[in-house]
């Protein structure tokens, strides 16, 4: 369940300095005090458990918010850990998180997840990237989010809101969810990294969306260089 491909945006001339970057996030967290959390970051408030983290990012992939969190409280109340959720029939996990996206795939690749934690860490979840991302269907994305709200550690996550806003603004100029992640770790400041997924996401599923951006109404319209911007 790789991120798709994009890029066919305009762009702007100038790259945007990692000093205005900072600004305009700034702007958006100003934007965003108050509203609701991502789905993941109001699991992880509420439930403290990088199980429960691991499996909402699952679930999230490629399905919005309210659906997410229908599905993700479902299985919940089904299953709290590894062998749990193991213990539930295939047909009955699938049913517990339709109508996610993919939700075969997902309820196939839940279980595969858990019988590894089961064999490899005790049904804990690891720590580490790279075993994150040695687990099955697991991307960058969802290894890094688990990293950072499951366990408060440092990674980059780019979800495809946070890959298309900054190539729209300029700060990077890259072909996928992927590449931004290794452009961002080697240019983004460190302060950023942990926020600007959760930042991003909001502002992009709310604000700044993909086909039809809310530009009269945001609060980075003055500044924003985005060639595509709407009057
Ligand atoms: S002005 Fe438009 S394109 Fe620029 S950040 Fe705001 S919503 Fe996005």
């Amino acid at each position: 369940m790789s991120e798709p491909k994009r890029g066919n945006w305009k762009r702007p001339l100038r790259a945007m300095t990692a000093r205005e970057l900072g600004s305009f996030l700034g702007a958006v967290a100003r934007w965003k005090e108050g509203r609701e959390e991502p789905v993941v970051g109001r699991v992880k408030e509420s439930i403290q458990d990088p199980f429960a983290v691991l499996v909402a990012t699952i679930l999230s992939l490629r399905t919005r918010d309210a659906v997410t969190s229908r599905a993700f409280d479902r299985l919940w109340e089904l299953a709290k850990t590894p062998a749990g959720l193991l213990s539930i029939p295939a047909e009955e996990l699938e049913r517990a998180i339709r109508p996610v996206g993919f939700y075969k795939t997902k309820a196939r690749s839940l279980r595969a997840i858990c019988a590894r934690l089961l064999e490899h860490w005790d049904g804990r979840v690891p720590d580490g990237l790279e075993d994150l991302l040695s687990l099955p269907g697991v991307g960058r994305k969802t290894a890094n989010l688990v990293l950072i709200e499951g366990f408060g550690k440092e990674g980059v996550c780019v979800d495809t809101h946070v890959h298309r806003i900054l190539n729209w603004w300029g700060f990077v100029r890259t072909s996928s969810p992927d590449e931004t992640e290794q452009e961002l770790r080697r240019i983004l400041p460190k302060r950023w990294w942990m926020p600007i997924n959760s930042l991003l996401v909001s502002f992009g599923q709310e604000v700044c969306r993909p086909s039809a951006p809310r530009c009269p109404e945001c609060p980075l319209a003055k500044r924003c260089p985005y060639p595509g911007k709407r009057a």
